[in-house]
């Protein structure tokens, strides 16, 4: 077996319910997750040969082979079908691009988690505790005399200890998943 064929094989057998999940969440599409198992297990498919083993319709197939192609995560081979002419599909995943997409992602999630982070550290907030109202950061909370502009209960000091907990440790966990 070529080096180049077993790497494949290495890293589809990496590709775990929870990868699938993820990237499936990524694009949005929970039906990603029946298509790239489908995928996982096949050298080359057809969109058809697709959909006749997932059950799900073949515009969705194509729609969703179309966005992991837009992130390069499955490769595409084009022949003519010599009795009608019209063109096939033959789709591949790509192992080695799923797990750049994934950390791709997962960079994304922490950069909006620094940003959420900073701003709850660099904030005191004051809050109604009305579950529905928002919290206020103090500066704000001030010119309007601690009064909630939504239901116009008293705004109280707001401990986001806990939330800051809770944020700085999924920030740490997603920094050692990335290595970083
Ligand atoms: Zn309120």
């Amino acid at each position: 077996m070529p080096a180049s064929r077993s790497k494949r094989i290495d890293m589809l057998s990496n590709i775990d319910d929870a990868t699938l999940a993820k990237v499936a969440g990524a694009l949005g599409e929970e039906d990603a997750v029946k298509l790239v198992d489908i995928l996982k297990n096949s050298e080359e498919i057809t969109d058809d040969e697709i959909a006749n083993k997932t059950s799900v319709r073949l515009n969705s197939v194509r729609k969703i082979l179309y966005k992991l192609y837009d992130h390069s995560l499955v490769s595409l081979r084009r022949t003519r079908d010599p009795k009608t002419g019209w063109f096939i599909f033959h789709w591949r995943l790509q192992p080695d691009q799923l797990e750049g997409f994934i950390l791709s992602q997962k960079r994304q999630v922490l950069e909006k988690l620094d940003v959420r982070l900073a701003y709850e550290k660099n904030h005191d907030f004051y809050y109604c505790y009305t579950p529905t109202c928002k919290r206020i950061p103090f500066e704000e909370a001030v010119e309007l005399v601690f009064r909630c502009p939504t239901c116009s209960k008293p705004l109280m000091h707001f401990d986001n200890e806990k939330m800051l907990n809770a944020l700085s440790k999924r920030v740490d966990q997603l920094r050692k998943e990335l290595g970083e």
